[in-house]
């Protein structure tokens, strides 16, 4: 279990024009703001990251998580496992005017499948982050268990939610 070669950071336009690829185990307890989220860290995300150009020839990264998670359930307060089995591709376009151009845009044929950010100045995106967002957002707004023998709360604080701030904050797509 090793994230070794995992490069610290990238330029996404280097990485898609060489084509970056990286697969390999990243140990939980390496991501922080997750660690936050789980009622343990033992364990690894198998991590898979292939860099190329969207159909819109915008430098993309598909990021292809997955991992055994453990949360609190929110019935029962026991710990839950959380499967992760995530695919996700992010692509840069140049700033923030660019972003706000193609959200104008809905009949973007890639509005379904990509993520677009604006593209960070200068030009480096931490590795881990990006990961480790993609994490957080693939966990479910409200951990349970299927078969939690507790009844259902009264009420759900779904707007608590330490994700959606982050939801808010990447301009999700879909
Ligand atoms: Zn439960």
């Amino acid at each position: 279990m090793s994230s070794a070669g995992l490069p610290e950071s990238f330029d996404p336009t280097v990485a898609a024009r060489e084509a970056f690829a990286w697969h390999g185990d990243v140990p939980v307890s390496d991501f922080k703001r997750l660690a936050d989220l789980l009622v343990g860290t033992s364990g690894a995300v198998k991590v898979s990251l292939q860099a190329a150009y969207s159909a819109d020839r915008q430098p993309a990264m598909t990021l292809k998580l997955s991992a055994y998670l453990e949360q609190s359930c929110q019935r029962c307060l026991q710990p839950v496992t959380v499967v992760i089995d995530h695919e996700h591709t992010v692509a840069w376009v140049a700033d923030e005017a660019a972003l706000e151009r193609l959200d104008a845009l809905e009949e973007d044929s890639d509005a379904d499948t990509v993520e677009y950010l604006p593209m960070p100045d200068p030009a480096r995106v931490n590795t881990l982050a990006l990961v480790e967002d993609e994490l957080m957002l693939s966990l479910p707004i409200v951990p349970m268990h299927a078969d939690c023998a507790l009844p259902v709360p009264e009420t759900v604080a779904e707007d608590d939610h330490p994700f959606a701030a982050l939801a808010q904050l990447k301009t999700l797509k879909h």
